[in-house]
């Protein structure tokens, strides 16, 4: 068993440069944790410090129930794998793999056994013999994971171990390394910058910013119910669309002429108040009635378009169907669906309470 227990972390460089700001993380034994949020908000430092490559200012890191906070980063049982893979060149994959296990005194009998077995699982058995300058990005990545694997460490680390692959590549790899989890159950924490690798990969998504965490969840609840209108314009792409409203007797107003109906309960509290507003592209779609709005551009993506329009309530974006027919220029009408509306203080950025599961349709204008 290994849960892994960040307490109230917290990492400065300086005055100037606050990394990690008092993060508390418990992450359950055997969990895919991903952590994912713009450059600089503390992802790597994170992990740094849970390697024990970095020292934390305050704070404690528990693995499997004890501290590990003043151990050094070998005694902690935990196995890295870095954006660069950081492989010996002048060594084969082969003792690549078993660098670790030799150097802890391991038979070199057993070394070889081990190694073997894990290239069975990652499937680079007959490159065993190559060095690292003879293999693609593709293939030093399942080596630098063989590396991490071969010790069966009590905790996986990754920092942002797919970002130097190609597209078609990083995509592969993101089911290979679900299905590397599955048939050996480790926990990990693996930091991205990237939000599809985050929702495809996670058991549990952690969105954070400025070396705090906005929100915990899995990747589905963080997507349908965003904490915050940093969680909303950070997860999803494209990105929500926020609008300025007003709450009104059972309803909130995106302009004059438009409004979404809710419950009675909210626009009683927050009658008069202003909120920030925000629908999902795909939550916005053709109608005969709506507002009406002006195509700016159409990004056909295969198995979706993604339309950009002008309208009176600001630049939309819309998720449709790939056989609609539009062109920039053409002059339409779009329908926001109020049951998947969210509404955010603008003060504060938190989600405000939208009971509107009563709504049974569309909002018309
Ligand atoms: P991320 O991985 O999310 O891009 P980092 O953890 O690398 O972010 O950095 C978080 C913050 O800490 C940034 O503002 C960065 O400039 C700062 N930082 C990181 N490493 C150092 C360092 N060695 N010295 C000073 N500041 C650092």
């Amino acid at each position: 068993m290994a849960a892994l227990d960040l307490i109230d972390l917290h990492k400065s460089y300086g005055p100037e440069s606050l990394a990690v700001d008092h993060l508390s993380l418990a992450v359950a034994d055997k969990e895919f944790i991903v952590i994912v949020g713009p450059s600089g908000c503390g992802k790597s430092t994170t992990l740094r410090l849970v390697a024990g490559i970095e020292e934390e200012t305050s704070g404690q890191i528990h693995i499997g129930g004890r501290s590990v906070t003043s151990l050094s980063p070998g005694a902690r049982n935990v196995a890295m794998v870095f954006q660069d893979y950081a492989l010996y060149p002048h060594m084969s994959v082969e003792r690549n793999i078993g660098f670790g296990l030799r150097r802890r005194g391991m038979a070199q009998r057993d070394v070889a056994a081990r190694v073997r077995e894990i290239a069975e699982i990652l499937e680079i058995g007959p490159l065993l013999s190559r060095r690292p300058a003879a293999l693609s990005g593709g293939q030093r990545q399942r080596v630098a994971m063989g590396r991490a694997m071969v010790r069966k460490p009590d905790v996986f680390l990754f920092d942002e171990p797919l970002s130097n692959l190609d597209a078609r590549l990083r995509v592969s790899m993101r089911s290979e390394m679900r299905r590397l989890q599955a048939q050996m159950p480790t926990t990990t924490l693996y930091v991205t910058h990237d939000q599809t690798e985050a929702m495809t990969m996670a058991d549990r998504v952690v969105v954070m910013n400025n070396g705090r965490v906005e929100q915990v969840g899995p990747p589905m609840e963080i997507y349908r119910a965003p904490a915050n209108l940093f969680v909303a314009r950070f997860i999803g792409s494209p990105a929500m669309n926020l609008f300025d409203a007003r709450i009104g007797d059972g309803f909130a107003a995106l302009s004059e002429g438009t409004r979404v109906p809710i419950s009675s309960e909210l626009a009683q509290v927050e009658a008069g108040r202003r909120v920030t507003m925000g629908f999902r592209p795909e939550a916005i779609s053709l109608s005969s009635e709506g507002i009406p709005a002006r195509v700016l551009s159409v990004e056909p993506l295969g198995q979706e378009i993604i339309i950009e329009c002008e309208t009176a309530l600001g630049t939309v974006r819309s998720r449709l169907a790939p056989d609609t027919e539009l062109s920039r220029g053409d002059t339409i009408t779009l329908a926001f669906d109020a049951r998947r509306a969210h509404l955010f203080d603008p003060e504060t950025g938190r989600a405000l309470p939208f009971p509107c599961d009563t709504l049974s349709s569309p909002l018309r204008f």
